[in-house]
């Protein structure tokens, strides 16, 4: 989650909706997150060309990284314990480790998910509050994450859209591995989750979160690995093959879910680059964040707490991935 407040990044208009006064206010920045979004649509449609299209339009969002504070590793408040229970919207796959499909385009493939936090966090802060050395410096070892205004915690967020990714990417055939499903009390820490990835020898890595940035702060973003090469962090082999998977994820998570890119990091690209998250600086392998909406915004938390709509956040993110690997 971040502490990006308007004191700092003026919210940018978003794609949709536009009603109400906003639309006259914000008419005339428009044409800018619009560029934006036909990047996006580049992307989703896989065309040769999507890399240079989409490498110019968000480029200018690589410097900004040290400045943005969207931090997962950071410090983030916990979500008052009222923790929802009665939504309803279990994944319609099965949590269980199934077999993966004996065939399918992504046959060979391993896929390792990475639900962001846990909800166990919340009764280990000690445990969690240990630092560890990401390779650029020591951080905690994992945070609490978000929640919504209501109570509904990133941590089940998180693992519930995984859970209906491994459903969805075993049935392309993939090998899908999670960093914790659940089954621990806390953590793991984000140098163990970089760790599961590569001991895996993972063709691709997705880290699930979504943001508690301040309300009317919308939509997702996509973070990719910048250049890190500091003790055990070397992120030089990973970073273009990063931002290749980063490019289909957001690409397809903008097409299936209808989503628009943040209107408060990236410049309407969806994109952002950091060096300052263990859990991508440790990384050997492609490796991406995705914070799929503001848990704090009413809008984006009503979709958040919807299970159909986390199963098109799930289906657009394992696009995404199948895309990557096909490419
Ligand atoms: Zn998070």
């Amino acid at each position: 989650m971040s502490y990006v407040g308007p004191d700092f990044e003026p919210p940018r208009p978003p794609r949709r909706p536009l009603r109400g006064p906003l639309t006259v206010a914000v008419a005339a920045l428009v044409p800018g997150a619009l560029v934006g979004w036909l990047a996006w649509q580049t992307v989703g449609d896989s065309g040769g060309d999507e890399s240079a299209a989409q490498t110019s339009s968000s480029s200018s969002s690589s410097g900004r990284s040290a400045t943005l504070g969207s931090s997962d590793d950071g410090k983030e408040q916990p979500g008052g314990g009222t923790d929802r229970t009665g939504d309803g919207d279990e994944p319609g796959g099965s949590p269980s480790a199934s077999a993966p499909a004996a065939s399918g385009p992504l046959k060979g493939k391993v896929v390792v998910i990475d639900p962001g936090h846990n909800s166990g966090n919340f009764q280990h802060t000690s445990e969690i509050n240990q630092k560890v050395n990401i390779g650029t410096n020591w951080k905690e070892c994992d945070t609490t994450g978000t929640s919504t205004n209501d109570g509904y915690t990133e941590a089940k967020f998180t693992l519930d859209v995984a859970r209906r990714m491994r459903a969805i990417l075993e049935e392309e055939g993939a090998t899908v591995k999670f960093t914790q499903d659940g089954d621990r009390a806390w953590g793991p820490c984000v140098d163990e989750r970089a760790e599961i990835g590569n001991k895996a020898k993972a063709d691709a890595v997705v880290s699930i979160h979504a943001d508690g940035s301040g309300a009317g702060n919308r939509g997702f973003h996509v973070i990719l690995p910048g250049p890190v090469h500091s003790g055990a962090a070397d992120t030089r082999p990973i970073v273009a093959s990063s931002r290749d998977l980063g490019e289909h994820v957001a690409g397809r998570f903008l097409r299936v879910t209808g989503s628009a890119p943040s209107n408060y990091i990236g410049d309407g690209t969806g994109l952002d680059v950091r060096t300052d998250l263990g859990g991508l600086n440790l990384s050997t392998v492609p490796k991406v964040f995705i914070e799929c909406g503001n848990m704090r915004d009413s809008t984006d938390a009503a979709q958040l707490t919807s299970g159909a709509w986390r199963q098109k956040a799930a289906q657009g993110i394992s696009e995404g991935i199948v895309s990557f690997l096909h490419g």
